[in-house]
């Protein structure tokens, strides 16, 4: 259930509505709007009665929300979140790209990519610094000192940070230093990691599962939400399917259903979504062809030798050449970058 209070409701007419959630043992969650407030509530088994809400003083309306996914809905907020990064807005007009190595490898690795992400017109600086890989022999990631190098990129460009956390025990030291939180592909039904950043309120950048559906991946966001994080940013990242020439399955489809069931903001990872060197750019303009907010790639100085996902990482003119290309399908379909 929703309860839309009217543009005029007072601050006492609110916490009224509030207290009666309460009062029924329910969880009142403001939703933000730019317009009038909106209270969703969350914890009942079965239908909450409208009267009960309809007659309180500054009641709008109370509207039955169908899908098990209610914070996250656009039944619940119609208008399209915006979530800002380090100053960049996410899910506006403007497209937004976050660039940079798999893994923060060397204080000169990160350097190179951050400048050159800035050079192109990205805004934010992707990297990780705890890396979850499939082997526990492969590199596990250079941890918070791989922070304090993305931090040292930020005061040397002005890039926003977003970086990978894995445990509910470090969310407080990524969040030290990243201006977004990313959820692992690996971790998006972690539960309580995702309640952890839901707690800690940065910008979190939620991955969709190997094998997670659509709404798995709308559930895994209403569990940030439902901790009072609205600060969510979705990312179609490939899926695992029965095509082995590459290693995941974009689904480009999934950008317009997201876009369509929930009011958060959507981008795709063309390098994890292929994760060959050749593909990425032609994902790249698809996916914002297809309506996406932004871009997360993989970009790395000498590919052929970074410590993950070097196969998949773009050389550095590949990249400008890839942010070139956007920036005609983003005139194409009327956003800009
Ligand atoms: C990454 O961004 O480097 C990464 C590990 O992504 P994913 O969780 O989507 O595999
Ligand atoms: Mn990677």
């Amino acid at each position: 259930m929703l309860i839309v209070m009217t543009k005029e409701a007072t601050a006492e007419q609110i916490q009224a509505v509030s207290d009666k959630i309460r009062e029924l043992g329910l969880t009142p969650n403001t939703i933000p709007g730019s317009q009038r407030t909106a209270i969703g509530i969350t914890g009942n088994q079965g239908p909450v009665p409208a009267e009960l809400f309809e007659v309180m003083p500054g009641v709008a309306q109370a509207i039955p929300v169908s899908q098990p996914f209610k914070l996250v809905s656009r039944e619940v907020k119609p208008e399209h979140t915006v979530v800002t990064v380090n100053g960049t807005p996410i899910g506006g007009e403007a497209l937004a790209v976050m660039a940079g190595p798999c893994s923060v490898e060397s204080e000169p690795q990160l350097m190179a990519c951050a400048r050159i992400a800035k050079q192109a017109g990205a805004r934010l600086l992707r990297g990780g610094a705890f890396k979850p890989r499939t082997s526990p022999y492969d590199f596990q990631g250079l941890k918070e000192e791989g922070l304090k190098l993305l931090a040292q990129a930020r005061e040397e460009t002005g890039l926003g940070v977003v970086t990978e956390v894995m445990s509910p025990g470090t969310v407080d030291l990524v969040a030290r230093y990243a201006d977004m939180l990313q959820i692992g592909a690996r971790n998006m039904q972690n539960f309580t990691l995702l309640e952890a950043v839901g707690e800690s309120k940065r910008p979190v950048l939620l991955k969709r599962g190997l094998s997670a559906t659509i709404k798995e991946l709308l559930m895994a966001a209403e569990y940030i939400a439902s901790r009072g994080n609205y600060n969510i940013v979705l990312c179609e990242r490939g899926i695992r399917t029965f095509e082995t020439m590459t290693r995941n399955t974009l689904d480009l489809g999934a950008v317009t259903v997201l876009k369509q069931l929930s009011h958060l903001p959507v981008i795709i990872d063309p390098s994890h979504g292929i994760g060959l060197r050749d593909g990425v750019i032609p994902l790249a303009r698809a996916g914002v062809a297809v309506g996406a907010d932004g871009l997360i790639v993989e970009i790395h100085p000498d590919p052929a030798r970074a410590l993950s996902d070097g196969p998949q990482s773009l050389t550095f003119p590949m990249f400008e050449q890839m942010m070139q290309d956007v920036r005609r399908v983003a005139d194409a379909v009327g956003r800009r970058l």
